[in-house]
């Protein structure tokens, strides 16, 4: 195993250490993935449940539940609303949202996957204009 990284939610309440190397990172660009996050895209990192270690806020963390199969699931911080590592019901494997890592987690993206159902704004955010910093500031 590689030296841990770690990662945290936006109110700093939950902290956590995760061991490489990782398995995969996939950019989910599907309709509930898009929703989940309220963004382009989920950026999930995969690995083995054993690789996390809880540094603070494990009892902030909340899962959501799906009312029906077939709907993901996620954890989040109940106090700031930021997604958290969780193990998938699934596949039983850990799944980090990349945005919650502090440090570069040594993998870059493989697969941007179900890019059919990509948001219909993505490609032209690409070659939007890219500035330092909000330009309304
Ligand atoms: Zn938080
Ligand atoms: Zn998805």
């Amino acid at each position: 195993m590689s030296k841990p990284i770690k990662g945290a939610c936006l109110c700093g309440r939950v902290r956590y250490q995760v061991s490489g190397p990782f398995d995969a990172f996939y950019l989910c660009h599907c309709s509930q993935c898009r929703r989940s996050t309220g963004s382009a895209h989920a950026a999930n990192i995969f690995t083995t449940v054993d690789r996390l270690e809880w540094l603070a806020g494990e009892e902030l963390i909340k899962r959501y539940m799906p009312d029906e199969p077939g709907v993901i699931s996620k954890c989040f911080c109940s106090h700031c609303g930021s997604l958290v590592p969780y193990t998938s019901i699934k596949s039983g494997r850990l799944i980090i949202p990349a945005g919650s890592l502090s440090e570069p987690p040594g993998i870059d993206p493989q697969h941007n996957i179900y890019w059919s159902d990509r948001a219909d704004w993505y490609d032209a955010g690409l070659t939007a204009k890219r500035t330092p910093q909000d330009p309304d500031d």
